[in-house]
């Protein structure tokens, strides 16, 4: 079949403005062999937004004409990495690049056939099909990710209008956006959480398109939300993405709830700690997602616990039934949407049993159990910010501020005990990357 070519639009840097030192110089460096050697290499995505977006770059991707197993012979520290896809990590100075092949969204019969089926989202995933630059254009998602970028020769490449789209802080889908949104509905949410990061603005018409297609986001394995979950999350920009994912109501796909009907007093309590989760990233502070996903889920959990009974009021015993119970349909209803691992899950469940423990009238009998219990931190921290504008509760709060504070001595002494047991680790983040615990 006879392909229409695409014609890009480049711009040399009187008009891009990118200074080679903002290119990463390992990146360069491989950009050049791959030129030298007569090929084409490009850095793409992210970095070159960042870049003219006068931000830092989490990392930088390569593409490349040439094919996985010609890179590996190029670069004798290089690895072939993925099976279905198929890329290449160089490892140079103790990190690691990765670099892909262009690649092409059009499959041939035989190779949707060859597909894999998943149960899940009843879609075929197309194996490795390799391309042409202006193939590989296409099957990217927003036209500011869709930047082609020469180090050597300082040319940018565009194909989709994504220059003036940044210019514009506009946000644009790359393609047909029904269509695009179809086969990854993943698309969906990056585009809500590009436009809280970068602060872009996403039209009306676009917004019809997200608002027609969000339900196909239930598609995607709840793995991936959660993946998603950490990109919203704790990258900086907490407060503005949850704000954009109600506005355009798919809160409802990470964690399950009617975000619609959320009271005054949790509204208040998720954009106060949400806030406070974006100063902490600024300060480089650990940003814990057990305490991220404790928040998310509260209201869900103690409007269902409110439907029994008064929850501080109850009986430990009874107390621990409806929580068991209520824990259950909550997870049950959750699993439709985001993944949760197991593990989150028990130390969920110990932080929301313990606020009621907390607040319940006989807590001086149970001052020792409660203040040992290994998630009275965390759940001191939730009941902090649950306190936002409930007076009681946060006379409950001061009740238990030195109990918290002699707590945290306690763990920061045991940490620093096991510190100065273990040899140092080699720490495998990147300058950029926020210390991110679970
Ligand atoms: P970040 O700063 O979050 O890393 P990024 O744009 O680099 O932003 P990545 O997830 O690292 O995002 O993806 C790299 C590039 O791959 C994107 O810029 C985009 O061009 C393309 N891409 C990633 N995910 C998709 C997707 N679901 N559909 C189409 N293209 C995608
Ligand atoms: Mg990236």
């Amino acid at each position: 079949m006879n392909k229409k070519k695409r014609i890009p639009t480049y711009y040399d840097y009187s008009e891009h403005g990118i200074k080679s030192s903002k290119i990463d110089s390992i990146s360069f460096e491989i950009a050049k062999k791959i030129i030298k050697s007569g090929h084409q290499a490009y850095v793409v995505g992210g970095a070159i937004r960042d870049i003219l977006l006068n931000r830092t770059p989490k990392d930088f991707d390569l593409v490349t004409d040439l094919k996985p197993e010609e890179i590996k012979k190029l670069f004798h520290n290089s690895y072939i990495i993925g099976r279905r896809f198929k890329l290449v990590h160089i490892r140079s100075k103790g990190s690691i690049t990765e670099v892909s092949t262009f690649r092409s969204q059009s499959a041939s019969i035989p190779q949707i056939i060859k597909g894999i089926f998943n149960l899940r989202s009843n879609k075929y995933f197309y194996q490795n099909i390799y391309g042409t630059i202006d193939d590989d254009v296409m099957r990217r998602d927003i036209t500011i990710n869709a930047l082609y970028y020469d180090p050597v020769n300082r040319k940018l490449i565009d194909f989709t209008g994504g220059f003036s789209d940044l210019k514009a802080k506009r946000m644009n889908v790359v393609g047909i956006p029904a269509k695009k949104f179809a086969e990854d509905p993943m698309r969906i949410l990056r585009m809500i959480r590009f436009s809280a990061k970068l602060d872009f603005k996403i039209n009306d018409e676009m917004a019809q398109e997200i608002d027609a297609m969000k339900d196909h986001i239930l598609t995607l394995p709840g793995s991936r939300i959660l993946e998603e979950f950490n990109k919203f999350f704790i990258n900086g920009h907490a407060y503005k993405s949850y704000r954009k994912l109600v506005k355009h109501d798919c809160m409802k796909y990470i964690i399950s709830y009617d975000w619609h009907n959320i009271s005054e007093n949790d509204q208040a309590m998720m954009c106060e700690a949400l806030k406070d989760t974006d100063d902490r990233y600024s300060r480089q502070q650990y940003l814990a997602v057990i305490f991220l996903l404790s928040l998310f889920m509260w209201p869900k959990y103690s409007d269902e616990m409110h439907k029994i009974g008064k929850p501080s009021s109850m009986k430990f015993q009874t107390l621990r039934t409806n929580h068991r119970k209520v824990c259950e349909l909550i997870f049950r209803e959750q699993k439709e949407t985001m993944a949760i691992p197991i593990k989150l899950a028990i130390r969920l469940e110990k932080i929301w049993i313990l606020q009621y423990q907390m607040e319940s009238t006989n807590k001086n009998k149970k001052l020792q159990r409660i203040k040992e219990n290994g998630h009275f931190k965390m759940a001191f921290d939730l009941m902090k910010i649950r306190a936002t504008g409930r007076p009681k509760l946060k006379e409950i709060c001061n009740y238990w501020q030195e109990h918290a504070e002699a707590n945290a001595k306690v763990i920061a002494a045991r940490r620093e005990l096991k510190k100065n047991r273990r040899p140092p680790k080699k720490s495998n983040m990147s300058k950029n990357k926020q210390a991110l615990t679970y």
